[in-house]
């Protein structure tokens, strides 16, 4: 007999920060008003990107070369084409319903940039970029890059109801990516009048987005681009929506680790976040143009 689970807050969309001139984003961790990387590891950065107009342009916009150390990120397209070239050898062009995940692990370099036909065109940007943390031992493992297509990403279908099993598991289907550390990654899409009782382990950190239409969460509305995190109070809860819904479920048991994070690095300790700048600026990271 599971045990229900309610909602511990609802957090309204942040104020939008650029990231580049390409990711008009809204920071829902760690932000100051948000949560911290320690209540919602292993998930320590949350970027919403809201849908938003591009104009036509043949100069991509996004952002340029840069570093990660001690983490993945997890690109999740809504709307728009993002493409990623990392100096490891992996790359790739994401559109709606694909996903990147890539293990920065001991250190790489990356690029993200609206993909160039697609800018030519112009259009709407709607997407996620999720941070998940690695323990001590994975932060030293190689970089790794997972092109996830959506056509490739597992679903269950009931009742109106699908669920793209994106990492972990969901009534027994195996999710597309593989994780380090135990994580359920789903996007949730509801048609009018749905609804689906999620049952995740009560000590895993969980939290949903609303990334299309409004939903209720145990009875209470919540409105689109709305975070809403669970409390570790039980497993149980459930997600409806009576105009059709796209929601975004994370959950994963957390990583128990001191975090030290800067920019682009998450490390455990300072002298670690020391040597991983050095190690950028050593050039150990390989070579990105
Ligand atoms: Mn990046």
């Amino acid at each position: 007999m599971s045990i229900p689970r309610n909602i511990e807050k609802i957090i309204n969309p942040p104020e939008f920060h650029w990231v580049g001139d390409g990711f008009r984003v809204h920071n829902f961790i760690p932000a100051v008003n948000g949560l911290s990387m320690e209540r919602m590891s292993p998930f320590i950065l949350l970027d919403y990107h809201s849908p938003y107009y591009y104009s036509p342009t043949d100069k991509p916009r996004g952002v340029g070369v840069h570093p990660h150390r001690g983490l993945e990120t997890v690109t999740i397209a809504y709307s728009g084409m993002v493409s990623h070239n990392d100096s490891r050898g992996g790359g790739g062009t994401i559109f709606e319903g694909d996903v990147q995940w890539m293990t920065a692990g001991n250190g790489v370099l990356h690029k993200e940039f609206h993909e160039k036909e697609w800018s030519k065109q112009g259009g709407e940007m709607h997407m996620v970029q999720l941070w998940t943390n690695l323990t001590a031992k994975d932060k030293k493992s190689p970089a790794k890059y997972q092109a996830l297509q959506n056509a490739d990403i597992p679903r269950y279908n009931f009742d109106g109801v699908e669920v793209e099993v994106i990492a972990g598991s969901f009534n027994e289907i195996k999710g597309a990516a593989s994780t380090f550390t135990p994580i359920n990654l789903y996007n949730l899409k509801l048609q009018a009048d749905s609804s689906l009782e999620l049952n995740l382990p009560r000590n895993y950190n969980t939290a949903l987005l609303v990334v299309k239409g409004g939903i209720t969460v145990n009875g209470q509305s919540i409105a689109v681009d709305n975070f809403v995190l669970m409390a570790n109070d039980g497993e149980q809860f459930s997600v409806s929506t009576t105009d059709g819904a796209i929601v975004l479920v994370m959950s994963g048991e957390p990583i128990n680790e001191p975090i030290a994070a800067r920019g682009p690095f998450v490390m455990n300790t300072k002298e670690e976040l020391a040597e991983a700048y050095n190690d950028f600026y050593a050039g150990k990271y390989g070579y990105l143009e």
